[in-house]
């Protein structure tokens, strides 16, 4: 299997026009290209007028060598991995975990440690979301700067003001080996 990079289809196409497209982004005939299995669908609603869904696709072909060879952008043998939780220590913990800041980062390590059985404190020098979507307004109005609660702090982190599709990094060899 091979995972391709994500294909936008305008709001008026189906699942032809998607096969269509893997086969033409793998530079196959349709008859080579044996099945797909959809792995991930999301919204691009950036460009005003202009949504899109994009499709993240895992393409089964004929001779799947030579498309290889090809080296076509973002295309690449599919490994297939689940996410691996930190294995608990032996001891009690005499005080509860303390994570500071509630950004992404924060709110999932506070999900998987409670998932684990602890009662992690979470920490954040920022406001509620609600209370920070109306300093947040206030900036970009006025250019009046809360310095404790902005854009960057307060619950949710930085993430709170994104389009929801977090960048993970999965790529970069820092983060996975
Ligand atoms: C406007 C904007 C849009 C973005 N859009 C996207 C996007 O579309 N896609 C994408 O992938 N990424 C986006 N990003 C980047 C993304 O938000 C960050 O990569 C992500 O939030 C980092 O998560 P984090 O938990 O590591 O840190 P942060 O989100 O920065 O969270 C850190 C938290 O710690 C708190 N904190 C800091 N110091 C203290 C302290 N001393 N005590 C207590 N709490 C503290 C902060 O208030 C904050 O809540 C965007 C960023 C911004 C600013």
């Amino acid at each position: 299997m091979l995972k391709l990079p994500p294909i936008r289809l305008e709001l008026q196409e189906d699942e032809s026009d998607l096969r269509r497209k893997i086969a033409r982004l793998l530079g196959i005939r349709d008859g080579d290209l044996i099945g797909y299995e959809l792995l991930r669908q999301s919204v691009d609603a950036r460009q005003r007028g202009r949504v899109s869904i994009a499709h993240t696709v895992a393409a089964e072909v004929r001779n799947e060598n030579r498309v290889l060879r090809a080296r076509r952008p973002g295309v690449a043998r599919l490994v297939l991995e689940s996410y691996r939780y930190a294995q608990p220590g032996m001891e009690p913990l005499v005080d509860p975990p303390v994570i500071v800041g509630m950004g992404p980062a924060g709110l999932f390590a506070g999900l998987v440690l409670s998932q684990m059985g602890y009662r992690p404190l979470l920490l954040e020098r920022g406001e509620d979301v609600e209370s920070r979507r109306r300093q947040v307004s206030a900036f970009w109005s006025s250019g009046q700067l809360d310095g404790e609660s902005n854009v960057q702090f307060g619950e949710g982190g930085a993430g709170t003001f994104s389009d929801g599709k977090l960048t993970t990094l999965i790529r970069d060899p820092r983060c996975c080996n």
